[in-house]
């Protein structure tokens, strides 16, 4: 066999599987209404959660923010692309994002899996033990690997468990406990403040990875950490720029210490061209509307939504799949890649997109649709799509009860 037929035999291995996966091309910007392989569809697929992404005040923002600094930054942060506004970004996020810390400060990344193999990377050393949750985001695994500290998994969102593991481990080397604020195939929220007290209790690093409750949780969109209450000198937060914010790019907000490490250490930071300053520009502008009257508006409305549509999925076959939480990430969990890809065809073919998610991005036998809200959703596309939905579960429940 050549090296190609290995690829090859694969690649068959997954499609016979049903784990193939395949891309879409999108005619039309990020919104609820979109033109997909020449399909037009009402979608529930995006992380654009308060849908900013095509707000023509970020549109604006990005060609004024390339006018000013050009199309690229020609250079990594530390030999002559750091423009103005990264500065200013970074003090904005500092500030907005920043209440847990007594000195906060900000670093922003071009994407935010490069964000958390920087932490991860750098604050984790070989005689360190990371403590991970069992469901964090992939680029949080890759962190911790790369990092070479020993790893401990937790049980998803066991508090109790992780209390046991820092006990055993009293003593050791170096802790940090890595977690998503909200999980994002399940849609469910951390304990982040027991989280707090074992980081405090432990002297261990707690790295809160917000990538999507950053501009959505909060009075302010200041995210989940802010939302909470907490404050904790060991909190290392993590949010992302591409998902509420609309833009790209993510950020980090620490102890000024923290910051000041990764800008001397962080890999992912300083051998890499800084991300364009149009889009840091356009970030800034995001901001100013997630903290303004419009930000809170586009709240109130996807709040909204969430409580209609987890409504729906309670009346349906997949109740006990929705989380209480009220996070625009609803998991309707199938099991069987198959089956999972059969309720996405079946609705996409009423006009739908709600992509299913397969292993290995959720664990085997979770196979679910991953149905996201959007503020800028219609009260009727949920109306509809929860009628689907509810539809296609008494189809279920006729032709076999799994
Ligand atoms: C999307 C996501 C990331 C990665 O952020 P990008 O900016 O898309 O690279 C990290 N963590 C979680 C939990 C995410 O959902």
């Amino acid at each position: 066999m050549t090296p190609a037929d290995v690829l090859a035999r694969g690649l068959a291995d997954l499609r016979s599987r049903a784990l193939a996966r395949r891309r879409r091309v999108a005619d039309t910007p990020c919104a609820p209404r979109i033109r997909i392989d020449g399909a037009d569809l009402v979608a529930f697929a995006s992380n654009d959660y308060l849908g900013l992404a095509s707000h023509p005040v970020l549109i604006d923002a990005i060609a004024a923010g390339a006018r000013r600094y050009g199309a690229g930054s020609g250079g990594s942060h530390l030999l002559g692309g750091h423009s103005r506004a990264h500065a200013v970004l970074e003090d904005t996020l500092a500030e907005y994002a920043g209440g847990f810390a007594r000195h906060p400060r900000a670093l922003s990344f071009s994407t935010g899996y490069m964000a958390n193999l920087a932490i991860l990377g750098a604050l984790a050393g070989r005689d360190a033990t990371i403590y991970s949750d069992a469901l964090n985001h992939a680029s949080l695994i890759d962190g911790a690997r790369l990092s070479r500290a020993r790893v401990r998994i937790y049980p998803h969102a066991d508090a109790v468990a992780l209390a046991a593991m820092l006990d055993e481990d009293r003593g050791g080397g170096p802790k940090m406990i890595v977690t998503d604020a909200v999980f994002s195939m399940d849609g469910d929220v951390a304990p982040l403040g027991e989280l707090v007290a074992l980081a405090e209790r432990h002297q261990a690093w707690l790295v809160v990875d917000d990538a999507h409750g950053f501009g959505v949780h909060g009075a302010d969109g200041a995210g989940t950490v802010a939302a909470a209450g907490l404050r904790s000198p060991l909190m290392v937060y993590m949010g992302t720029l591409g998902k509420a914010a609309g833009v790209a790019g993510a950020f980090v907000v620490a102890e000024e210490t923290v910051i000041e490490w990764l800008v001397q250490r962080a890999r992912t930071y300083i051998f890499t061209t800084a991300a364009a300053p149009a889009l840091a520009h356009a970030a800034n502008a995001s901001i100013a509307l997630l903290r303004g009257t419009e930000g809170a508006a586009r709240r109130r409305a996807l709040r909204a939504h969430i409580d209609t549509m987890q409504a729906f999925i309670a009346r349906t076959a997949w109740a006990g799949s929705a989380t209480p939480a009220p996070t625009p990430i609803l998991p309707i969990v199938i099991g069987a890649n198959e089956a999972a890809l059969r309720l996405a065809d079946a609705l996409m073919e009423r006009g739908f997109w709600v992509p299913a998610v397969r292993p290995p991005t959720v664990p085997p036998g979770t196979a679910r649709l991953r149905l996201s809200l959007s503020a800028a959703h219609e009260p009727a596309d949920i109306e509809r799509l929860g009628a689907a939905l509810m539809a296609a579960s008494q189809a279920a429940d006729r032709t076999c009860t799994p």
